[in-house]
């Protein structure tokens, strides 16, 4: 551009020259070689310029220079240059003669092909392009104009135009613009404005050949170069057509493959569970989601486009390890999937850990040497149902099962998921059950470790579910608690609890009970109340009452609980710590807490035999119950050897499988009547061996 600008300088110069001193100028001369070179290099960079840098451009978009420019040469043939179509004289001043028409012709079209290419709406520096490359054709044609007709009347107005032309073009080179020549987008810009320019030519075209009818013009060539363009039009027309079809084509994979990493993205995915599964859901499909670890850390510390180019890679590793067992595709953000024609979870983990393997490698981003893991889940039609939906949600609820846990892998389960079907229903039945107090109580007895007599029992709630069967805590507490059901289902277990316990004293059994509360119930201010309105109902003395809380209950709100406790104790209300020993709370806290007993960790008993790290936890917690003058329950005594030792490590209280399961009341009274006090102690509870 640069070069044309210098060079139409220079020509302009010789010409003016030429008018000033050599008038008339000899054609051809210098000032036609200056301008045409000028013209060329122009073309050139114009059409560099547009045409360049760009995806690959409709077809149809091309033609449309060729049709404007044969609808301009077939007009401008018929109105002003016939005799131009008539050359006569040397062979070199017909040439020249030609080219500056053509030259025109040449401008005009790179210039209906950069406005079309810039989807009819250039950026700024493109327009000024077109702007002063217009000027000059305008002067250009006036200047042919008088050529062919021999007038020389406007030539301060042809030489006006030539450097405004030049000074606009100029202009382009110093104005910015942030926008980016595109290629045009399916769909940008309206049909109308894009049809414009065949259609104008077209019609210019038609009426060229209407008036040639007529006897406008003599010459064979301008109707031929209407009849081309017209020609031209239909076969422009026909191309859009079918570009149209390409377009959605095209458009259609476009929206089903991630930009970024040119994987199958979500939608894709989707469609591929929907054409794994069938109908009947008889045909199988396994989906792994997998989660990047720490991701916005990294994209926030170096950076967005170090993340990206992060996904990437991390999105070929996948793709290696994925190739043929099914297909990988990223769901957005960070997260990808793994969507597989198998039903096999054993198989799905296996691939799921060697995905979590590929990932072990460093990865440098902007000279920084980076490591990322994942979180996966795992999940099966056959488990979760056989919608896209539902295998989709249920490899979502297993991979934060995984991020929660920092396990890599999780399988999704019905009962791990507090919103699939079959939770929800029995989340249904609990509120039910508790509602028409259904729930039962089991109870099991405790054992004074010195006596052999049994000391009381601890009641734990059963649901006896009508479909199916006994359900235990570890399922619907947790549920309770959600639902935040807790209060209803502490206060229902405590009524049965008392109410067996002042049944048991009729019965001539004089045994403490045990009742559980959950952190919930800590920050239930009434309960203290609610204790005593049912203890003083029954006539039952509140130091037989013992109210377990697990250690780990203790850590959410210490100080609401110590409230609580102290409120308790205060009604006389005795307080155990249960779980001792796998919660986090601080020996001071234990300390600042008025409590009575310590019932440690069944974990520790179980093994107390075949780890000494255990016995050491055991020997340490009964030394600590001792000093600060608490009792000392060790609880899951499964075998005889356990319950010895226990004695003879000096444990107070025990309980566990081997002395009794928990019961329900029918089988407590029978236990009872076999072992309670007024038979004598417990008959498992043998003679120590002699100790040295
Ligand atoms: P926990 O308070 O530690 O209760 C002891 C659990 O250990 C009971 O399980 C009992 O059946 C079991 N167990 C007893 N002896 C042995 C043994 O020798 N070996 C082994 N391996 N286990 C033994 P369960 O009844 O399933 O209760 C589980 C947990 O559910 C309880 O643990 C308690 O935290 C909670 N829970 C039970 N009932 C209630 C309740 O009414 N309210 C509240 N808040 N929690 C309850
Ligand atoms: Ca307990
Ligand atoms: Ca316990």
């Amino acid at each position: 551009m640069a070069a044309m600008t210098a060079l139409n300088a220079i020509a302009l110069l010789l010409y003016t020259y030429h008018i000033e001193n050599l008038w008339p100028s000899s054609s051809p001369s210098l000032v036609d070689a200056a301008y045409l070179v000028s013209g060329a290099a122009f073309v050139a960079g114009f059409a560099l310029l547009t045409q360049t840098k760009l995806k690959p451009v409709q077809v149809s978009a091309r033609l449309d220079s060729a049709i404007a420019g044969l609808a301009a040469a077939s007009v401008t043939g018929a109105l002003w240059f016939d005799p131009l179509l008539h050359p006569v004289g040397s062979p070199l001043s017909v040439f020249v003669g030609m080219a500056y028409p053509l030259s025109d012709l040449a401008l005009l079209a790179v210039l209906v092909a950069g406005w079309v290419l810039n989807r009819h709406r250039a950026n700024r520096p493109t327009t000024l392009l077109l702007m002063g490359a217009s000027c000059w054709i305008v002067g250009n044609v006036i200047s042919l104009h008088q050529r062919v007709t021999n007038t020389h009347a406007s030539e301060a107005f042809v030489v006006s135009t030539l450097v405004a032309g030049v000074w606009i073009m100029g202009l382009a080179a110093s104005v910015r613009d942030r926008r980016r020549l595109e290629a045009p987008h399916p769909g940008a810009g309206s049909s109308l404005i894009s049809s414009l320019v065949p259609v104008l030519s077209g019609v210019i075209s038609l009426v060229v050949i209407a008036a040639t009818w007529h006897g406008l013009n003599r010459s064979p060539i301008v109707p031929l170069l209407a009849f081309s363009a017209l020609v031209l039009v239909i076969v422009r027309m026909w191309i859009a057509l079918s570009e149209e079809s390409d377009l959605v084509t095209s458009t259609k994979a476009d929206a089903r493959t991630d930009a970024l990493t040119g994987l199958p993205n979500r939608r894709s995915l989707l469609e591929q569970i929907e054409s794994n599964l069938d109908v009947d859901g008889l045909k199988p499909a396994g989906v792994i989601l997998i989660d990047l670890d720490g991701f916005k850390e990294i994209n926030d510390t170096l950076g967005h486009l170090a993340g990206d180019e992060l996904l990437c890679v991390v999105g070929m590793r996948f793709q290696s390890v994925a190739m043929g067992r099914g297909v990988l595709g990223r769901l957005g953000g960070d997260e990808f999937a793994l969507v597989s024609a198998t039903n096999s979870e054993h198989e799905l983990i296996g691939i799921a850990h060697e995905l979590v393997a590929t990932l072990s490698g460093p990865y440098v981003l902007d000279g920084v040497s980076i490591r990322v893991g994942a979180s996966m889940g795992v999940s099966v039609s056959s488990v979760t149902g056989s919608t896209s939906v539902e295998l989709m949600r249920g490899a979502d609820v297993a991979m934060y099962e995984a991020k929660r846990l920092k396990s890599g892998v999780s399988v999704y389960r019905t009962n791990n998921d507090p919103n699939s079907r079959e939770q929800l229903g029995l989340l249904a039945d609990l509120r039910g059950a508790i509602d028409a107090r259904s729930l039962t109580v089991h109870y099991q007895p405790t054992l004074d470790m010195r006596t052999g007599l049994v000391r009381g029992v601890e009641a734990l709630a059963r649901w006896d579910h009508p479909q199916l069967g006994m359900v235990y805590p570890e399922t619907f507490i947790p549920m309770t608690e959600r639902a935040g059901l807790m209060p209803q289902l502490t206060r229902a277990v405590l009524v049965q609890a008392i109410a067996e316990a002042s049944r048991l004293d009729r019965a001539g059994y004089r045994l403490q009970m045990s009742v559980n509360i959950s952190r919930y119930d800590l920050l239930d201010g009434d309960l203290p109340d609610f204790i005593g309105r049912i203890l003083s109902l029954h006539s039952f003395s509140a130091s037989r009452l013992t109210i377990e809380i697990t250690e780990s209950s203790l850590g959410s709100d210490p100080d609401r609980a110590a409230q609580c406790v102290r409120s308790l104790r205060d009604r006389g209300i005795r307080i155990s710590i249960d779980d001792y020993g796998v919660g986090y709370s601080s020996m001071s806290q234990l300390l600042d807490l008025a409590i009575d007993e310590i019932k440690i960790d069944k974990s520790f008993i179980v093994g107390l035999c075949s780890d000494s790290r255990a016995e050491a936890i055991v020997r340490s917690a009964i030394e600590l119950a001792r000093a600060l003058g608490l009792n000392l329950v060790t609880e899951g005594i499964e075998s005889e050897e356990v319950l010895q030792s226990l004695r003879l490590i000096g444990a107070d209280i025990g309980q566990g499988y081997y002395i009794a399961r928990p019961l329900a009341r029918p089988e407590l009274d029978d236990f009872l009547a076999h072992s309670g006090s007024a038979n004598g102690s417990w008959p498992g509870f043998v003679r120590l061996p002699a100790t040295k």
